[in-house]
């Protein structure tokens, strides 16, 4: 039970890393609050964990919107008594283009869904674990943008390598208030944002050293090790889990 009786909100918890981490950590002992967009689907992931006998509750909301960051925090609060810790995963690709020929309308949704999504998480989030004396943050990167530069992601890359700069600040700003703050970099994995294109996938493993996909469990268990005491002694960290994708070269 590494998350006994943490609070955590998990974000991007509709489908894919999030929903196995909603599963995950409930069954690790930690009361989750969920959000994501899909009102639908975070109840029926509620109700499964609930009737697993675990504690969730969830909240649908846009994670660009400063006000869904505060309600998530205040939900917490209300519902579990406080905040232990976050998994600030919800994210988008966007529309696939080179740069000079992407849409503006593009290029500010996806930095507002990957990154200002951040900052607002952060806003509220941190203020919430100062009361509890401390706690955990993780952010959901990527591999792109900081150790590989795919062609037609740009506003994606720089959004997530946007959280790692921001990570890396947060850490430092309060680790002296026993609060971590963590990047978490999943490697291609295995959920809806892969899509169902064989081919597309067939590339993918290629580019990783293992040779496969992850599974969404692999980054769940990732970002419940940050969250967890395990990791009582890594903060500001910009933490690979990608099959081996950065040094990849063959
Ligand atoms: P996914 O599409 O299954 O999940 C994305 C989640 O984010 C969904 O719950 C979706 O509803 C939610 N979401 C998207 N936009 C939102 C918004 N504006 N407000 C609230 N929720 C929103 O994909 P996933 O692979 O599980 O993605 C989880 C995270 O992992 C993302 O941040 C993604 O960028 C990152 N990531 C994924 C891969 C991969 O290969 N799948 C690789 C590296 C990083």
């Amino acid at each position: 039970m590494k998350l006994n009786n943490k609070t955590i909100i998990i974000t991007g918890a509709s489908s894919g890393i999030g929903a196995t981490a909603a599963f995950l950590f409930a069954s690790s002992g930690a009361n989750v609050v969920l959000g994501a967009r899909r009102e639908k689907q975070l109840e029926q992931i509620v109700g499964q964990i609930t009737q697993s006998n675990g504690n969730a509750i969830s909240l649908a909301g846009d994670v660009a919107d400063e006000a869904y960051a505060r309600a998530l925090v205040e939900l917490a609060e209300k519902r579990f008594g406080g905040l232990d810790g976050a998994f600030n995963n919800a994210g988008t690709t966007g529309d696939m283009s080179s740069l000079p020929d992407m849409d503006s309308d593009n290029w500010h949704k996806v930095v507002s869904v990957n990154l200002n999504s951040g900052f607002y998480a952060a806003k509220f989030q941190i203020p919430a674990l100062r009361k509890r004396g401390g706690g955990s943050i993780v952010f959901t990167s990527s591999f792109v943008g900081h150790t590989v530069g795919l062609p037609g992601m740009g506003a994606y890359a720089a959004a997530k390598a946007g959280l790692i700069g921001m990570t890396q600040v947060l850490a430092a700003e309060h680790g002296s208030e026993n609060i971590r703050v963590n990047a978490l970099l999943p490697g291609g994995t295995m959920t809806p944002m892969a899509g169902e294109d064989a081919k597309f996938h067939e590339v993918v493993r290629g580019l990783h050293a293992l040779k496969r996909m992850a599974e969404p469990t692999e980054i769940a268990n990732a970002a419940q090790f940050l969250l967890s005491e395990d990791a009582s002694f890594v903060t500001g960290s910009a933490m690979l889990a990608d099959g081996g994708n950065s040094i990849n070269k063959f």
